[in-house]
């Protein structure tokens, strides 16, 4: 508390300094954006894509299905009209399956409410699934030019850093000092352009990790915490929880060309996607044989992997089991390759598995 109340104070003496920053930031804006294709005609839909694609996952890694989205669905009803296999599969890789799961549930919102439109307005987009302060503000901003702050982890890290605060970033009481100096520091024209100005930065120049590259800033002569020399230091966070960690068995049971698929349950983590037979535990090569109940031709030990969720991490061993006579029960599917490719939605958590799946089908020809 005593560090939100020395940033209150820090922020009334900042004022000055702070007011010199929209046109620093938007000069080099100018010369030093990157060129990404969601800023080549940033209308609603495809700034709305662009940010939900963006949460937790690199520009570089978003680009190829960004352009795959947006020419798969072109529209917000497009979007609300897709069936979920062909949503999944669009976002297969990208992770956190929720958000486009939530995309959907919005665009029926947008459909139904707003004539198709996503709405022009910071309070109505807040409202829809899976829109947070943070992109509202983004689309309200660079597609509106409405005169909103967007403030996520890049812009909190650059203030804490202008201003040398201490403040914990993970506080709601910082967060929202921190928007309401923003909301001061929009200029009058060019309220998207600074936006994005402050995310650029962030993802190009001020970044994380104590790395931040201060010779290129275009505001360096008003930092305080360059000044001092800190910068690295900031900003302060609160130490996250430990990861619970979970050992799994994988299974990539095959028979005449094709791999035994499960789908999840319809919640919970990786809700709905498809999956190999996966069990809890680090099974031996008999144990997990005998869990395929059916004549089993060949085990193969496969290597080691691990995949990071937000609060789990998975550490992983696998099987290639050859199998004849298998007959799936529930929601298990054998796909060839094609189908595999085209049809089902395998979370990236499996990519170790998948790559070798795929070598097993080169192998095969
Ligand atoms: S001078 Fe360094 S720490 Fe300060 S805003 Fe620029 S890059 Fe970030």
């Amino acid at each position: 508390m005593k560090e939100v109340l020395k940033l209150e104070q820090s922020l009334q003496q900042a004022q000055e300094l702070l007011a010199q920053i929209p046109p620093l930031l938007l000069t080099w804006y100018d010369h030093s954006a990157r060129i990404l294709p969601w800023r080549q005609q940033p209308t609603p839909y495809r700034v709305w894509v662009s940010e939900i694609m963006l949460q937790q996952t690199r520009v570089s890694a978003v680009m190829p299905y960004y352009e795959r989205f947006l020419s798969a669905l072109p529209t917000v009803g497009a979007l609300a009209d897709a069936p979920e296999e062909v949503l999944l599969k669009l976002w297969e890789g990208l992770g956190y399956y929720n958000r486009v799961r939530n995309m959907q549930k919005a665009a029926r919102a947008v459909m139904e409410q707003h004539g198709g439109e996503l709405p022009a307005s910071f309070e109505e987009l807040v409202k829809l699934p899976g829109i947070g302060e943070y992109t509202a503000g983004a689309v309200a901003s660079i597609a509106y030019g409405l005169r909103v702050p967007a403030v996520d982890g890049n812009v909190l890290r650059i203030l804490s850093r202008w201003l040398l605060s201490r403040a914990d970033v993970t506080m709601p009481p910082v967060k929202r000092a921190y928007q309401a100096l923003v909301q001061q520091m929009l200029p009058a024209e060019r309220v998207g352009d600074f936006n994005q100005a402050l995310m650029e930065l962030g993802a190009t120049v001020c970044l994380p990790n104590g790395d931040p590259l201060c010779e290129s800033c275009p505001v360096a002569g008003l930092c305080r915490a360059r000044e001092r020399g800190c910068a690295a230091e900031l900003p302060v966070k609160a130490p996250k929880k430990p990861r619970r960690e979970e050992k799994r068995t994988i299974l990539l049971v095959v028979s005449e060309g094709k791999v035994l698929l499960t789908k999840r349950p319809a919640n919970g983590l990786l809700a709905g996607l498809w999956e190999y037979l996966n069990l809890e535990g680090h099974l031996s090569a008999q144990e997990a044989a005998a869990h395929c109940g059916v004549p089993v031709s060949s085990v193969r030990r496969l290597g080691a992997a691990k995949h990071i969720f937000s609060h789990i991490e998975w550490k992983m061993r696998g099987y290639l089991i050859q199998v004849s006579g298998f007959t799936p029960q529930g929601e298990c599917v054998w796909a060839d390759q094609l189908q595999f490719e085209e049809q089902y939605s395998v979370p990236s958590a499996f990519q170790q598995y998948t790559k070798l799946l795929r070598q097993y089908w080169e192998d095969q020809r």
